[in-house]
């Protein structure tokens, strides 16, 4: 094949560009840009293969929790692999690891969700809840219901029923995307699209358009509603309290199937086990992945109200035909177990509900000042930075996130890795993050913010 060799690029550079196709990326810019290597890491910290230290404020895809490095995780995996590395769920059969994992999610997870579904990741979670909605209204007799509400701007993953459930129209262009059967409604962006309300105001008009929609298509075409807690890759986007009582008011009333993608807020990413805790949400189905195994293995799952679960489970419903070659891969398990003991047994969320998490807020919050910054956010280790035009009025730059683009380049030139999403910087830091190590991440965000101006 055609082979790219571009000056100045070390060969493991132009291997990359030559034989892989990025995901998410421009793989045509990326042949001369070439990817920057990571290949070590260690605590909140990667390393590149030029020796370039970075503080890793995203953990690596808002997942790796506990930060790089932790022995037991990788012992836990050595240990499984030793034993049983692989057996399947399939056939009547299961594995200890697989089982205790289960057990041990039910403890944590809200008192009505005892159940879990096992994935490879939270795409596949996704999928998962598409198939097991509508499985669901078919046993309880009232087939119609096939409808899945989602959000604009939602993210839900890139298989294809995750793409067409999030709301993300670039994705949607690619493939000719949604599917059949899936609407969108408005998100509760207050910052982008609240204009003159105040954030609780608008907060119960995002929620009421789920009503107009479900009185739209009618009731009893609708399976299900899914959100996430906090809109993670469309930015960071902490909805108004008013918010969440309100879809929950108006799924109850109309019987339709409420989901709850956890998957970046699940495992203590705002606070709590679950973004439901933090909400008070009641859901039925709980996608999860990337916290439970801190993605130290892939892993995902959907945890299952009692309601869902007694259905599933019943002599009517017979097999429920959908699983994975690795649907509870015991290796994966056995991580994702000792994952769940660290973040318990070293109290991970306490601290960042009493100590971590406030102490972030409030230096985040120092940057509002900045002349670039319209607005920051932060819910436990959630952080997001709105860079705009004009603070007042929060008119943003033109150039559709290329400010954001120039701010997160900056970061990276200070050692820092941030995400931008358009012309908002998000901040997923590993739960373990010292005080010390956040005040790192002001100072480099500080700089990169004025190098930005
Ligand atoms: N759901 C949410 C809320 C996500 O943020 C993601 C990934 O970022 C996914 C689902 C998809 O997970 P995965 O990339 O493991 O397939």
């Amino acid at each position: 094949s055609a082979q790219n060799s571009v000056e100045g690029q070390s060969q493991i550079q132009q291997d990359a560009s030559n034989h892989i196709l990025h995901p998410f990326v421009d793989n045509h810019a990326l042949k001369n840009k070439g990817a920057r290597i990571m290949s070590k890491a260690d605590g909140v910290y990667v390393w590149d293969d030029q020796g370039k230290r970075y503080l890793d404020a995203f953990a690596g895809l808002w997942c790796v929790n506990l930060g790089y490095g932790r022995k037991e995780l990788i012992d836990a995996a050595s240990k499984q692999m030793a034993t049983l590395p692989y057996y399947n769920l399939f056939f009547n059969t299961s594995t200890p690891p697989t089982v205790q994992l289960a057990k041990a999610i039910a403890e944590i997870a809200p008192e009505h969700m005892n159940n879990v579904f096992f994935t490879g990741s939270g795409s596949e979670a996704n999928d998962t809840v598409f198939r097991m909605v509508r499985r669901y209204w078919d046993v309880k007799g009232q087939p119609t219901k096939k409808i899945i509400i989602g959000r604009h701007n939602g993210y839900h993953g890139s298989t294809v029923a995750g793409t067409s459930l999030g709301g993300m129209k670039p994705m949607h262009k690619q493939g000719d995307l949604p599917i059949q059967g899936i609407e969108h409604i408005r998100q509760p962006y207050w910052f982008d699209e609240g204009e003159d309300l105040s954030p609780d105001a608008f907060g119960l008009i995002a929620a009421k358009a789920l009503e107009e929609k479900i009185l739209e298509v009618g009731a009893d075409n609708v399976a299900a509603f899914i959100a996430e807690p906090v809109q993670g890759a469309g930015g960071v986007i902490i909805p108004p309290a008013t918010y969440w009582p309100e879809i929950q008011r108006i799924t109850d009333k109309y019987n339709i199937l409420l989901v709850v993608d956890e998957v970046i807020c699940g495992f203590g990413r705002t606070g709590n086990w679950f973004g439901c805790d933090t909400f008070n949400i009641k859901a039925d189905l709980m996608p999860i992945a990337k916290g439970l195994s801190s993605g130290y293995l892939p892993i995902g799952g959907v945890i299952i109200s009692d309601r869902v679960a007694e259905v599933l489970k019943s002599e009517e419903s017979g097999d429920f035909l959908h699983g994975f070659t690795y649907s509870g891969h015991p290796t994966c398990a056995a991580v994702a177990l000792e994952n769940i003991r660290i973040l318990k047994d070293e109290k991970i969320i306490e601290n960042i509900q009493q100590n971590t998490g406030p102490y972030l807020a409030e230096q985040l919050q120092t940057l509002a000042d900045h002349p670039l910054v319209g607005e920051v956010r932060t819910l436990g280790m959630l952080g997001a930075i709105e860079l705009v035009q004009d603070k007042a009025t929060r008119k943003r730059y033109p150039g559709n996130g290329k400010v954001g683009s120039i701010c997160r380049d900056h970061a990276l030139d200070q050692g820092l890795i941030l995400r931008a999403t358009g012309d908002t910087m998000l901040l997923s830091p590993p739960l373990v993050i010292t005080k010390e190590e956040i005040d790192s991440i002001i100072k480099a965000t500080k700089i990169a913010l004025d190098n930005t101006l």
